[in-house]
């Protein structure tokens, strides 16, 4: 069995995890990982991944974009496509070894170029071969094992891996959210032009779960901290035809450097527009914002 392997890649990863988040660069993944000087690639080629110096695979890809229509079945299940169309396909069979020895697994969502949603661990749950699909469940192996808790209870535990893979999917939709504004901004701030990724947010024109409050780049600004702040607490607005201002009362208020040159020097300044023309933000929502924004003023 390949256990102390696994359980050190398994370590390294969310050692990874804590320090950059779960959205992780393919370099990292593919050539992080060393152990005795030698290099154990995370991810193949294709969907199910074996490296050599493991018995058994040690991830899983989906790519929404790729040939198979890997997604989540419901809000709280993975469907995971077969490697082709035989059901005894190695690949394949070692998944179902995944399955009936409850080996864990990682999960890879391939959110952009070169960039994917990491999760640890995850564990095949289901097979279906009459439509060539697994099904895949998620678990918060860390912070259960933290706590203490064991979990012996097979309905307990099937809840809680529910639970667990519906937060990897909501933690996924923001993640894939933010990294596809950061990236049609050219990762800096709309407003004051700051390039630390760290310190960006992808903030919504209109708010999640809102009419027209969809997950899209056009419903999206790539903001600093206190931009999005602003932005939020209708201190900052931004009208339809793309120009920054700041509240009235705010302008006349007397504070330090920040209020002096990050906020009201800002205003009346050009939003500084995505690299591409079909990502600028959308003008209807725009303007519906920016109808809050005056009413605030
Ligand atoms: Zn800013």
């Amino acid at each position: 069995m390949d256990t102390p392997l696994r359980l050190a890649i398994f370590e390294w990863l969310n050692q990874q995890i804590s320090v950059y988040g779960n959205v992780l660069h393919f370099n990292v993944l593919n050539s992080g990982f060393k152990i005795n000087g030698e290099i154990i690639h995370l991810l193949g080629s294709k969907g199910i991944w074996k490296p050599k110096q493991l018995d058994y695979p040690i991830s899983v890809v989906s790519d929404p974009n790729g040939i198979y229509d890997d997604g989540f079945i419901t809000d709280s299940l993975i469907s995971y496509s077969y490697e082709g169309k035989n059901p005894n396909y190695w690949t394949n069979q070692l998944l179902r070894d995944c399955m009936m020895k409850n080996i864990p697994l990682i999960y890879l969502h391939k959110i952009t170029k070169g960039k994917y949603y990491v999760h640890l661990p995850v564990y095949i749950v289901g097979d279906k071969p009459e439509r060539l699909k697994f099904t895949i469940a998620a678990e918060q192996g860390i912070k259960t094992q933290e706590a203490g808790i064991i979990i012996q209870d097979p309905e307990e535990k099937y809840l809680i891996r529910r639970y667990s893979t519906r937060e990897v999917k909501q933690r996924l939709h923001q993640s894939t959210f933010r990294e596809l504004v950061l990236d049609a901004y050219r990762e800096h701030c709309a407003i004051c032009n700051l390039k630390h990724r760290e310190l960006l947010d992808a903030a919504h024109i209109i708010g999640d779960g809102e009419e027209l409050g969809h997950p899209v780049i056009q419903n999206g600004l790539s903001l600093c901290k206190i931009h999005h702040a602003a932005f939020d607490n209708h201190i900052i607005g931004i009208s339809p035809d793309y120009v920054v201002h700041v509240r009235e009362d705010i302008l006349h208020e007397i504070d330090g450097p920040m209020l002096k040159y990050g906020i009201q020097s800002m205003d009346k300044n050009k939003l500084i527009l995505p690299k591409s023309h079909k990502h600028y933000p959308d003008k209807e929502r725009l303007d519906k914002r920016f109808e809050g924004f005056m009413k605030a003023g």
